[in-house]
């Protein structure tokens, strides 16, 4: 059952899986033939919702799906899908047990974690490796990563399935960087490919790689903003009108509608309202929804009958909006959040500029206990 928004909090997002689609395919456009597809869902689907958002990549052909979170992976499986599953790091050595149970691929970037993986293992246990080439962060860095391989696959019951790195990047001079360490990569791999090991899968670009032209020699890939409609390159690296938004909207609902204030003296309470000369709005949709107030020197609005609604403050459940500009406003009308609202629209990157962060940081704030409802 989709879900509904509810009179009690009609606060909600739309998640447009038809656009899905479209970037899917745009992705396979961009991908010579037979490149495995490790779509990336963590975060809960990028805050988009884990199980459609999964259920609907594996119907688009997906090979396999990756997430950093083991609940995510549970979340899929009990929604009945069997597919592969990746685990991108995110586990200490006692968690392994539970991924091996949950038929979920470890990413092995230690020999604690190796280790584990032979020792509950009952059969060979595919796993993937992963080398730091720069990012620093999750991975065996490059130059031990051939002593690392050959004491990995010396342990029982390890299969060596696949290995990657991870290479975002945003602007031309990170993506000389990102390419000369892909170009590494791809060395390294040839060079245990010669000594025997044979890697299945091998791969290093990500949504910034394949939007921005990486070239490699992997036969995977795994992308997570593209699929999401969310480029993480600058404008001058990429055209971000080629992929579509995968939210749709955010919207909300007028929840009171107060007229101008009466008394004007500044409280801590009555801030906002000493500002507007019109009435002012409350919509249901607080920090603890995910909202922030806008950074120092920016401003934020809503959208309610197309009509620009400045926000005032937000608090936990709350946000005060300036209803001075919008005739006649009253309680159940329509705000829009994110989205359109007659000829006005609010983009993900509106919402990520008046806070000062990215997109995807905004996703996964509204990510919480925000209905989804998906539609296409
Ligand atoms: C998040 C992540 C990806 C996908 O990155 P996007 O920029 O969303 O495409 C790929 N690989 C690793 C290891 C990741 O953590």
């Amino acid at each position: 059952m989709p879900a509904q928004p509810s009179p009690t909090r009609p606060t909600f997002m739309e998640v447009d899986l038809a656009a899905l689609d479209a970037n899917y395919r745009y992705l396979k456009s961009r991908l010579a033939p037979g490149t495995r597809v490790i779509a990336s869902v963590k975060g809960n689907a990028y805050g988009l919702g884990i199980v459609e958002v999964s259920r609907r990549l594996v119907a688009l052909g997906a090979d396999a799906l990756t997430t950093g979170a083991f609940t995510d992976a549970l979340a899929i499986r009990q929604a009945g899908l069997d597919c592969e599953i990746v685990m991108f790091g995110g586990t200490l050595p006692d968690g392994i047990p539970a991924l091996l149970a949950e038929r979920v691929i470890p990413t092995v970037h230690n020999m604690e974690l190796a280790r584990a993986v032979s020792a509950a293992a009952v059969g060979p246990a595919k796993v993937y490796l992963k080398l730091d080439c720069g990012l620093g962060r999750l991975g065996v860095p490059l130059k031990d990563a051939a002593g690392f391989v050959r004491a990995v696959a010396a342990l029982p019951n390890i299969a060596l399935e696949g290995i990657y790195t991870h290479l975002p990047f945003g602007n031309a001079e990170e993506r000389d960087w990102a390419q000369d360490r892909t170009d590494r990569f791809d060395d390294f791999v040839d060079g245990m490919r010669r000594e025997g090991f044979a890697f299945p899968v091998a791969q290093a670009r990500s949504s910034a790689g394949v939007l921005g032209g990486i070239r490699d020699r992997c036969n995977a890939v795994a992308p997570g903003g593209l699929l999401y409609g969310k480029s993480p390159l600058s404008p001058e690296l990429g055209d971000p009108s080629l992929i579509r938004p995968v939210l749709k909207s955010v919207r909300s609902r007028l929840i009171h509608v107060a007229p101008a204030a009466h008394d004007r003296t500044p409280g801590l309470h009555s801030r906002h309202a000493f500002r507007v000369s019109g009435a002012t709005g409350v919509v249901p949709f607080g920090r603890a929804d995910g909202n922030r107030a806008a950074v120092a020197g920016r401003a934020g609005h809503m959208l309610v009958g197309g009509i620009v609604a400045p926000v005032l403050g937000v608090s936990s459940e709350h946000a005060v909006i300036d209803l001075s500009a919008v005739p006649d406003p009253r309680v159940g009308d329509e705000v829009v959040i994110l989205g359109r609202s007659g000829d006005r629209a609010i983009t993900l990157g509106d919402l990520a500029e008046w806070q000062a962060t990215s997109g995807s940081d905004i996703l996964l704030m509204l990510s919480g206990r925000m209905p989804r409802i998906h539609l296409g």
